[in-house]
C-alpha cells in the first residue's frame, strides 16, 4: 500500500525518533508498505517519520544512481542491488573530506541544493530479522545513508544550508507545508489540516 508522504513543517520530522523491537506492530507490512512508497516516489531512501512514525527505521536502495556515468566502476558496482533496511542505527564515526553533492528530498519536493558531509560512515545497525551489522561505507551510498539518517534524528538538509540560502528558500518551504506545490506522489500537508 502506498502511503502519503509528510511534507515540510510537520513536527513528526522534527523529532528524534525512538528504537523499536522485534515486538512492534505489523512491522513486515510496514516495510513493505515503505519499499512501495518508496520506489512510487522515485526514492532512494524513505525514513519512517516520512511517513507520519517517529520510530528509528529507514530504507535505502541505491540501484537507481549506479547508472551514473560519472562514477567510476567499482562505484557503479557498490550502488547496484544496495538494498537494506536499517533498524535503530546508530552513526558511530563520521570521518575523511567534506564533499558537496547535490541533495533533495521526498518530503521537500522541488527543492536541490549542494550539501556538505564527511565521506566516510560507521554505522551499526539492525536488518528487517534484527540481525546486527556493523559497516564502513563511504562516498554516494554513506550520502544516501547519512541523509535518511538525519530524518531519524530529526534532521533535514535543509538545516545544512547557508543562513542565505535558508532564507532564499523560506518562501518556497512554507508553500509546500501549505500543499501550495505540484508533486505527482501522495503527500499529508501539515498547514492543510482541516478545520472544523
Ligand atoms: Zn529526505
Amino acid at each position: 500500500m502506498i502511503l502519503p508522504i509528510i511534507a515540510y513543517g510537520d513536527t513528526v520530522l522534527r523529532k528524534v525518533a525512538e528504537d523499536i523491537d522485534k515486538e512492534y506492530p505489523k512491522l513486515d507490512e510496514l516495510v513493505s508498505n515503505m519499499w512501495e512508497t518508496m520506489y512510487n516516489a522515485s526514492g532512494v531512501g524513505l525514513a519512517a517519520p516520512q511517513i507520519g512514525l517517529p520510530i528509528r527505521l529507514f530504507l535505502v536502495d541505491t540501484t537507481p544512481f549506479s547508472d551514473d556515468e560519472e562514477l567510476t566502476i567499482d562505484e557503479q558496482k557498490q550502488l547496484d542491488g544496495f538494498k537494506q533496511v536499517f533498524i535503530n542505527a546508530q552513526i558511530e564515526e563520521e570521518t575523511g573530506e567534506e564533499w558537496a553533492f547535490n541533495e533533495g528530498c521526498l518530503s521537500i519536493p522541488d527543492v536541490r541544493e549542494d550539501v556538505n558531509r564527511k565521506d566516510t560512515i560507521k554505522i551499526t545497525y539492525l536488518d528487517e530479522n534484527f540481525k546486527k551489522h556493523s559497516k564502513t561505507i563511504d562516498g554516494l551510498l554513506a550520502r544516501v545513508i547519512q541523509h535518511e539518517y538525519d530524518h531519524i534524528e530529526g534532521i533535514l538538509f535543509t538545516d545544512k544550508l547557508s543562513a542565505l540560502k535558508k532564507r532564499m528558500l523560506k518562501g518556497r518551504l512554507t508553500n509546500i507545508s501549505k500543499g501550495k506545490i505540484t508533486v505527482d506522489y501522495r503527500m499529508k500537508f501539515p498547514a492543510m489540516k482541516k478545520g472544523r
